[in-house]
């Protein structure tokens, strides 16, 4: 990935102008980590960026949450590549005014969030670090590089990525940092509940989720973040589950997702785990809900496991068996009786054998259907 990455810049130098990887890529690089997209900052501007390259996605000017960026796809990498700029007056704590393209690296490394996100690699693969990010990459400190206050101020969403970076990389956050996230937190209302996410989702998903988390009702931003439950988490190895346990109506979730975190409630607010809520609800949902409420993950697959059956399927007769011995045709009545047999055989009361289930047909169903 380097090596393309380096060649790519090199084809921009080689149009007359500066290019540079920045951010997440050196960061993670230098930490031996793997990245999935690469920035670049250049001094070409994405127009002139049109030129050089082929497939360029050329976004908006002021997009929301988006100035001037293209995205290059160069041999099935995602290039995201800005032009050098610095941004002036901030709006809404969130969007600058405008930006102006500027001539100067370090005039654009000066705009961005952390230390550790302004290093660059040159065409060579060399790191220039003008604002001294790798000093704070071996501390494993997150620090502003503007004064804090006014980082946050101008941009809430960086409250979120100081503890999304916190969680992914293990760091810590800067005295400093923390109290300015404290004076700041009400800035966050501002931010979309969209955008939030999109953090959160990092956070949660991360090595250090109970990290993150405690770092979020640590700097009291439970409130403002419509979190409630932060306290219900248990489990913090599965989104669903932690998304499940705050339960909050704020933010979005697909179809299915929203079905799952709702089966999960379901089932943690019940009392006990017994097999027909096992069978019903299936071992994912069991098990987050189960761990949340400080079952092991191993008495809940145990005892799944141990389910005389885990499907319709596995109801030792067919719905031939069941007609042959009604003298039937097949009917809406098979539904009921299907029912009727999974909760029995989950029950315990009848044992899953044909033999066995065919008599209980035959006593129960002949004379009724
Ligand atoms: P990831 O591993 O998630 O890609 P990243 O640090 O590369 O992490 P991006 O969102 O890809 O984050 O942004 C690329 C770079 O742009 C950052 O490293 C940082 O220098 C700058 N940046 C991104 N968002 C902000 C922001 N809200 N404020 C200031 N600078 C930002
Ligand atoms: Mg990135």
């Amino acid at each position: 990935m380097k090596d393309i990455a380096l060649e790519f810049i090199k084809i921009i130098e080689e149009e007359g102008y500066k290019a540079y990887i920045v951010g997440g890529f050196v960061r993670d690089y230098l930490m031996g980590i793997e990245s999935k997209d690469i920035d670049i900052t250049t001094s070409a501007t994405p127009k002139e960026l049109k030129n050089i390259f082929q497939d360029v996605k050329f976004e908006k000017l002021n997009d929301k949450d988006n100035y001037g960026s293209v995205r290059v796809d160069y041999k099935n990498i995602i290039f995201e590549v800005t032009t050098f700029r610095e941004e002036l007056c901030y709006l809404d704590n969130r969007h600058p005014s405008s930006i102006r393209y500027v001539t100067d690296l370090t005039t654009d490394l000066k705009r961005r969030d952390f230390t550790i996100n302004a290093i660059c690699m040159d065409k060579d693969g060399k790191i220039i670090d003008p604002l001294n990010g790798e000093e704070d990459l071996k501390k494993k400190l997150i620090k502003t590089i503007n004064k804090s206050d006014k980082s946050f101020s101008d941009d809430a969403l960086r409250i979120l990525r100081a503890i999304r970076f916190s969680a992914t990389l293990g760091f810590n956050l800067s005295n400093d940092i923390k109290e300015s996230i404290k004076k700041h937190k009400e800035l966050l209302k501002n931010i979309s509940y969209e955008r939030k996410k999109i953090e959160l989702d990092k956070i949660f998903t991360s090595i250090k989720a109970k990290d993150g988390i405690e770092l979020i009702k640590e700097l009291d931003l439970a409130n403002v973040l419509d979190l409630e439950n932060l306290d219900r988490i248990k489990d913090y190895t599965d989104l669903i589950g932690i998304w499940s346990m705050i339960d909050s109506s704020c933010y979005k979730f697909t179809k299915h997702e929203k079905e799952l975190i709702k089966k999960v409630n379901i089932v943690y607010n019940l009392n006990n785990l017994d097999d027909l809520v096992l069978y019903k609800y299936g071992l994912y949902v069991n098990t987050l809900a189960g761990i949340n409420k400080g079952l092991t993950k191993r008495e809940i697959t145990e005892r799944y496991d141990k389910l005389a059956i885990k499907a319709k399927s596995d109801i030792a007769i067919d719905a031939k068996d069941i007609c042959k011995v009604l003298r039937k045709e097949p009917d809406s009545f098979l539904n009921e009786i299907y029912n009727d047999l999974e909760t029995e055989i989950l029950k315990g009361e009848l044992l899953n054998k044909k033999e066995d289930i065919l008599n209980y047909i035959e006593r129960k169903y002949q004379k009724v259907i």
